[in-house]
């Protein structure tokens, strides 16, 4: 098993501030966070980026983006708004290669972003 810092934070190795887990994914607070509501949605299996996602692994895509929803209701986020982003590789900025879906929200939210 790939044992990246996501990895070990679904496996209990590593604390989070978790707030959804199902058997397919897990999504938790970002320890650095850029707004009052920054969650990380992750796959459990370890996927290392977009770069990775083909159509036998897609399916958890679909379903990140339906808890994405579902906790951005929960969060409070849903009416003003909120960004789903995820990072790619140096240029992109992706620091953990572990897929990841950032949801960002409670503030206004600049475009392009940096
Ligand atoms: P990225 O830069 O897109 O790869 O995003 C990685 C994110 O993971 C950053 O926003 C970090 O703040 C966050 N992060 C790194 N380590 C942890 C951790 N142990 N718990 C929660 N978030 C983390």
């Amino acid at each position: 098993m790939n044992m990246c810092i996501f990895c070990k934070i679904i496996n209990n190795e590593i604390p989070c501030t978790k707030v959804y887990e199902d058997d397919k994914i897990l999504a938790f607070r970002d320890i650095n966070p850029a707004a009052p509501v920054h969650v990380l949605i992750i796959p459990k299996k370890h996927i290392t980026s977009v770069n990775e996602i083909n159509e036998d692994n897609a399916e958890v895509v679909g379903h990140i983006f339906a808890i994405a929803a579902k906790l951005a209701k929960e969060l409070g986020v849903d009416s003003n708004g909120y960004r789903v982003v995820t990072n790619v590789g140096t240029q992109g900025g992706q620091t953990v290669e572990h897929l990841h879906f950032h949801l960002l929200g409670g503030r206004n939210l600049g475009w392009p972003p940096g």
